[in-house]
């Protein structure tokens, strides 16, 4: 079993690569009793954990809640791909957040993997972090929005040595005949072991004095000057609650649910390749991803096993076949794999929002919520968290630029709104197709 499901019982980690591979395993106390915060975390995957720790290198005191295991969701089985860029094309909402808003998020696109660096580098978590990333074509329509992305970089000022590569050079980066070309990004994107990224960001936040508890899910919140959140055997009354379940909160504010639309992705990793082999196949060791709305994302991880990821179907659920249908996508681009063993496979939910910009904004006036990445949150959560913070501190301007987005509820409420995605899925691969 994949540990995918949600359900109200507290679970361990799913049976991925990350998790067998994690440097220590989390054993943090469950909440029990009543306790007082000045800001109360709900969801330890990064944007909890980031919430909590910018806010504790502000000095506040915070009660970090999460319903199963620190980074137990998305955050520890995710391809580990660190992307900057905040949401998909920003420019769509410039009548609601100004030019200067796009800006902003696009400067916090730049940010967000740097704060990744800053925070490897401070409290010196193990992580395998590795820089380096790369875009692959499949047609030559990708190259011609390669090409206006590069030069959208360009004019943004982006100082970095974003290059296009044609069909040969891309082989020195990725050696498969799948691509007829690629961008390459050599310093600002990467890849990391997000777990461990995850639990050392986690225990930083502890040193810090962030009180951290596990399988202690949040069944209801209460309103008002003192926001309490509550658990089956404790309660934490805080000035401020954030709330960071994503993907994984159900249905704890409906409000937030309908907005969400859970859907899965799945990762296998590969029996770890001869040196020879993987210098073969990723002689850059870059991360990679390929331009569809239903992509594939691979690298190699530090042991050499290649990690594929990609949407297993157009359902949102998990697929019966996991393993097979992942080896039949990773034959495709590298023929030679094709009968390797597979040591792991997993699956996971990524929240999706309808317009793919994460969603931030304010349940009352001193709760606040962060979710939806639409796939693409590694380096993003680390932005949110910080904003976050910098709103509960007193500086609103950042946080604000996202509030004033607005977010539709999917049509269909929570009956229709799967095969909705099915048939938008569907629309999707056909365009991919084109
Ligand atoms: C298979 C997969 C591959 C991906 N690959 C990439 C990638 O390569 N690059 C990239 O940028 N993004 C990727 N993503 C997306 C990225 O992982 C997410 O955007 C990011 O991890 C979201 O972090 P989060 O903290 O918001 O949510 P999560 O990591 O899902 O954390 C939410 C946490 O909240 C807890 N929780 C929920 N409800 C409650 C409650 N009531 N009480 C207490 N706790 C609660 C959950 O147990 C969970 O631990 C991928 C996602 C998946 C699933």
């Amino acid at each position: 079993m994949l540990g995918l499901k949600a359900s109200v019982e507290t679970q361990s980690h799913t049976t991925s690569y990350y998790a067998a591979t994690a440097n220590w395993q989390t054993d943090y106390p469950l909440l029990e009793g009543d306790i007082q915060a000045d800001v109360a975390v709900i969801g330890g995957g990064f944007s909890g954990v980031n919430t909590a720790l910018e806010l504790a290198e502000k000095g506040y005191k915070v009660a970090l809640i999460e319903a199963n295991k620190i980074s137990w969701g998305a955050t520890g089985r995710n391809g580990g791909q660190v992307i900057g860029g905040i949401g998909h094309d920003a420019e769509q909402f410039e009548k609601f957040i100004g030019k200067e808003g796009v800006r902003a998020i696009y400067d916090m696109g730049i940010e967000c993997t740097r704060i990744i660096k800053d925070r490897v580098e401070k409290y010196q978590i193990d992580c395998d972090l590795k820089w380096g990333y790369l875009d692959v074509a499949l047609k030559p329509r990708h190259m011609t929005m390669f090409e206006e992305w590069r030069q959208y970089e360009a004019d943004m000022g982006n100082p970095t040595d974003i290059k296009l590569l044609d069909a040969n050079e891309v082989k020195h980066y990725v050696n498969s005949d799948a691509y007829c070309g690629g961008l390459y990004n050599p310093t600002d994107n990467g890849h990391v072991h997000p777990l461990n990224l995850c639990i050392g960001e986690a225990k930083a936040a502890e040193h810090l004095g962030v009180q951290i508890f596990e399988h202690s899910r949040v069944n209801k919140i209460t309103h008002g000057e003192k926001p309490v959140v509550y658990t089956d055997k404790g309660s934490v009354t805080a000035n401020f609650v954030v709330t960071c379940g994503n993907a994984y909160m159900e249905n704890l504010v409906p409000k937030l649910a309908s907005r969400v639309l859970p859907s899965c992705s799945s990762v296998i990793a590969t029996a770890p390749l001869s040196d020879e082999l993987a210098k073969s196949i990723m002689p850059s060791d870059s991360a990679v991803c390929d331009p569809r709305t239903a992509l594939d994302y691979f690298r190699l991880s530090a042991d050499k096993r290649l990690l594929f990821g990609g949407l297993s179907n157009y359902t949102g659920l998990e697929p019966s076949n996991l393993e097979a249908t992942m080896r039949k996508k990773m034959a495709i681009v590298f023929p030679q794999l094709a009968n390797i063993d597979i040591d792991y496979g997993w699956s996971g939910q990524m929240g999706i929002g309808l317009n793919r910009m994460p969603q931030l904004g304010r349940l009352s006036k001193n709760v606040f919520y962060i979710q939806a990445y639409s796939g693409h949150g590694v380096a993003p959560t680390h932005m949110m968290g910080r904003i976050t913070a910098e709103m509960i501190s007193g500086t609103a301007e950042r946080f604000d630029v996202f509030a004033k987005i607005r977010h539709w509820p999917f049509p269909g409420g929570k009956l229709l709104r799967r095969p909705g995605l099915a048939v938008g899925m569907l629309y999707f691969k056909l365009m991919d197709m084109l």
